[in-house]
């Protein structure tokens, strides 16, 4: 197989696979028990939750361990709107977020919380005039992604912070699709990250938090987590995600040769035909999210079976309907269903790429009679 789908998963790094293996097979105790197995557990936690806070990269805030970036999500949105004041109910976000944002805010309307939704150009970024309009002085919380997963655009985060703390709200970040990868800007108040899409373990995630911008507590029980998130932690997970972050940190530069290295020869495999969806400038290059009309894509993925990729068009839970993402683009729903995305990254090879491409052109040639 050729795994071409690293927006949805990542494999996991060797390094971080042994990281976790004592964890996994000796030390089982408890991390949150007093006895001398338990502090062991305890101290490998807060080593790995200083090489995530470190791979993060910003100061003045404290990281609590979570089950996934969805839950991250979920309580940094819930969490704040809680504790906003009486006259600050509104959240601004944008419509190309991801559905652990989109659906918590459709959530939290429900609890008569406004939400506004801000369009996209149709590169999929946001014009920073339309974030100024939309701020005034009921404005909570300002959610906004760094690097889209469907698309792999980057959203100008650091100036719609300052926007947004001039205007009194606070910011959260949903950064995992860049952490690991980018610079997370300076200025947002919380940020969600993922172990599993930077070589680590899946089902742990973390919320970063700036000091005095603290969501309220979202798990109770026992009050692991800073009080706030409740729940024994993994240490095998912690330690995985750990581990990961460290060698993301150490490997940045590497991986990010590479990966513009893997998309110059991509694009360049590409007969005429295919459009790149989205800014080609402003862009994680990891991500190559393209169409081909009136190509199937759902048929191409089956066609193309030992070639592991997406439709861009990701259907909401098999209801056939394109992509949120490519319709706030201004695609047709055509378009959108002409598309597919490439994800690539470290353990991706130049010549399985090259491979897959004329593979992918060649079938998508053959669907519309075209000569391969
Ligand atoms: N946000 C973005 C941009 C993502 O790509 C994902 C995963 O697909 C998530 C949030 C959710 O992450 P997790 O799988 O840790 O819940």
């Amino acid at each position: 197989m050729i795994y071409l789908d690293y927006q949805a998963t990542t494999p996991v790094a060797p390094e971080v696979a042994e990281a976790m293996q004592p964890w996994i097979e000796d030390k089982f105790a408890n991390p949150h028990s007093p006895s001398r197995w338990g502090g062991e557990a305890a101290a490998a936690i807060e080593v790995a939750r200083k090489q995530v806070e470190q791979a993060i990269g910003l100061s003045g805030g404290r990281l609590a361990f979570t089950g996934s970036a969805t839950e991250a999500l979920n309580w940094a949105l819930k969490g704040t709107m809680e504790k906003a004041p009486q006259s600050r109910r509104r959240i601004v976000t944008v419509a190309t977020e991801h559905a652990a944002v989109l659906d918590t805010c459709e959530w939290l309307e429900g609890q008569n919380y406004a939400v506004t939704r801000l369009p996209v150009n149709s590169g999929g970024l946001v014009d920073l005039e339309n974030v100024r309009a939309a701020l005034d002085e009921t404005v909570a919380l300002v959610a906004m992604m760094l690097v889209n997963n469907e698309i792999g655009v980057i959203q100008p985060v650091a100036e719609v912070a300052s926007l947004a703390h001039e205007a009194g709200a606070l910011v959260l970040c949903d950064a995992v699709q860049g952490f690991g990868r980018l610079n997370i800007p300076d200025g947002p108040d919380l940020v969600a990250v993922s172990a599993h899409k930077i070589h680590g373990p899946k089902a742990i995630g973390a919320l970063w938090m700036r000091a005095g911008a603290e969501p309220a507590p979202f798990l109770h029980g026992g009050g692991q987590e800073l009080g706030m998130r409740s729940g024994t932690l993994s240490p095998e997970l912690c330690v995985g995600f750990g581990a990961a972050a460290k060698l993301a940190t150490k490997q940045r530069e590497t991986d990010h040769a590479h990966v513009e290295a893997l998309w110059d020869a991509a694009t360049a495999e590409l007969s005429s035909g295919w459009t790149v969806n989205g800014s080609p400038d402003q862009r994680y290059k990891g991500n190559l999210n393209i169409r081909h009309e009136p190509l199937d894509a759902a048929r191409l993925i089956s066609d193309l079976r030992d070639i592991a990729f997406s439709l861009g068009s990701a259907c909401a839970s098999g209801s056939g309907r394109p992509s949120h993402v490519l319709r706030a683009l201004g695609l047709s729903d055509r378009e959108a269903r002409s598309s597919i995305r490439l994800g690539f990254g470290r353990y991706t090879t130049k010549s399985e790429l090259i491979d897959a491409v004329r593979r992918v052109d060649g079938a998508a040639r053959a669907q519309q009679g075209l000569a391969a």
